[in-house]
């Protein structure tokens, strides 16, 4: 079993350890949070607290007030703490919360006091991970847990909300299960293959199977929408130079009202800008002009500018409306895929030039970054062409880690061979064996079989106290 070969790796024994951090980020704030969970939560806390009023039992999912006590009687904070007994709890042990005052002195304080009961520090995640462990949350929404802490974007947020409550976990269990089932179907003949007798005609099955490989397909394909609101999205804005560049991007920038940051590493030939477009983070990279040149440094700019391309979701191609393109316009052109582009004639408040028949077939947009004209249209454009075709609407599942899409495609590609096993009568044996591959490769984005490695990498992410 995966999960216990996991509690192993743990080294404590989950069932008689206890495990205490603080909820909230360190610092000072008006409340911090402090959680216990563990089979001595409840009791440790009832040894340090003492209600307002007097009660006999505290009763669970309530709030009391009072005060924590140091063994040397002292009062160490006023507080407000809550019980959550198991099982309805997020790590489905005992849990205690304990709302004191944000300051780093007091919330020290309060985790000696119970460290000095025996109650020990959590590692990062290891809340979850009991949540995971006990069968709280399935692995995707444990990671959907990390996802949302960090999520800086609402379009982020959303999906990975999604995933916490457990869209992507109900699809792949429902997978799983049904190719279980098949499997035993399967299974039953290679146990009578020494016998003589004749292979059934698995082609219902075949097809059933055939249909969720075409269901799956259909959620390999949200991966793209979903990664980009999960990730954000990289624009690049491409052109030579003085045709307004630098002036699109703050315009852009100021028109969303939202810098975000400068990013880190920003080299001198490029400038990078996070904004929100509507809900999506997006990421704007102004590259230097680009240039037919035999001068090395701007070629070597050229050359940059040709990666940037081929790693952006999207390039914003901006040429200067008001005169007659040349080659630097066409240089620019061809570095570009035609699928992820969009024309920015840019400087419309002046006269303007007829385009070129290469220019004039590509889907564009008039704007004057100096006077703000045409921003709202473009911004319109620029998420039309992002999520042209893709699915964004909440109720749908979306892929978004690259793990699971990995797993997802690996299924999938075990479900064809299958399929085309069955067509080509192939062996039972080979049949089972293909279908069981699916199985697990499905098990390692639900966690029913996936390697501690993984377990390790994918609970490291978190912080400490979640
Ligand atoms: P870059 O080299 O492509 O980044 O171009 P800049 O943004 O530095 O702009 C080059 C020149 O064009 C500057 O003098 C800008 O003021 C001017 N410019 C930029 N956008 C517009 C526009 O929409 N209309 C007009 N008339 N001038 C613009």
């Amino acid at each position: 079993m995966p999960k216990k070969s996991w509690l192993s790796l743990l080294g404590g024994n989950l069932q008689t350890d206890t495990i205490i951090a603080p909820a909230t980020p360190p610092g000072s704030g008006g409340l911090a949070v402090i959680r216990l969970s563990g089979p001595r939560a409840e009791s440790t806390l009832l040894d340090l607290f003492r209600p307002a009023s007097p009660r006999a039992r505290l009763l669970s999912h309530h709030l009391y007030l009072g005060q924590l006590f140091g063994s040397d009687g002292r009062a160490v904070d006023e507080v407000m703490v809550v019980i959550m007994r198991a099982p309805l709890s997020f790590t489905r042990e005992d849990v205690v919360e304990v709302h004191c005052h944000g300051g780093p002195a007091v919330v020290h304080a309060i985790l000696d006091l119970f460290m000095h009961s025996g109650i020990r520090m959590a590692r990062p995640g290891e809340f979850t991970q009991r949540a995971f462990l006990n069968g709280r949350l399935d692995l995707s929404q444990a990671e959907a847990v990390a996802d949302l802490i960090h999520a800086h974007s609402s379009g982020a947020a959303r999906v990975a909300l999604g995933q916490l409550q457990g869209k992507l976990a109900r699809v792949v269990n429902d997978a799983r299960q049904q190719l279980i089932e098949y499997l035993s179907l399967v299974e039953v003949h290679i146990d009578f293959s020494d016998q003589d007798i004749d292979l059934p005609d698995f082609n219902p099955l075949a097809s059933r199977v055939a249909e969720l490989v075409t269901y799956l397909e259909g959620l390999l394909g949200s991966y793209r929408a979903g990664r980009m609101l999960h990730e954000g999205v990289r624009i690049l804005i491409l052109g030579k130079p003085n045709v307004g560049k630098s002036s699109l991007l703050n315009a852009l920038l100021g028109e969303a009202r939202a810098i975000v940051t400068e990013i880190a590493g920003t080299t001198r030939d490029t400038i990078e800008e996070t904004l929100l477009l509507q809900d999506v983070p997006v990421r704007l990279i102004d590259t230097a002009g680009i240039r037919y040149t035999d001068d090395p440094v701007e070629l070597e700019g050229v050359r940059r500018a040709k990666e940037k391309v081929a790693s952006a979701d999207l390039v914003l191609l901006v040429i200067d409306g008001s005169k007659p393109l040349d080659q630097d316009d066409l240089l620019a052109l061809s570095t570009c895929d035609r699928d992820r582009l969009l024309l920015v004639v840019n400087k419309s408040d002046l006269s303007q030039q007829l385009l070129d028949d290469a220019f004039q077939v590509l889907e564009q947009v008039s704007v004057s970054a100096r006077q703000g004209l045409g921003l709202d249209t473009l911004q319109t454009a620029i998420k039309e062409k992002l999520f042209a075709g893709a699915v964004v609407s909440s109720e749908d599942v979306l892929l978004y880690e690259r793990r699971h899409k990995e797993s997802l495609s690996l299924a999938v590609r075990s479900l064809e061979r299958f399929v085309a096993g069955v067509g080509e009568r192939l062996e039972a044996e080979f049949l089972a064996l293909e279908l069981r591959e699916a199985i697990a490769s499905l098990g390692e984005i639900s966690g029913d079989s996936v390697t501690e490695e993984v377990l390790e990498q994918i609970f490291s992410k978190f912080c400490i106290g979640k």
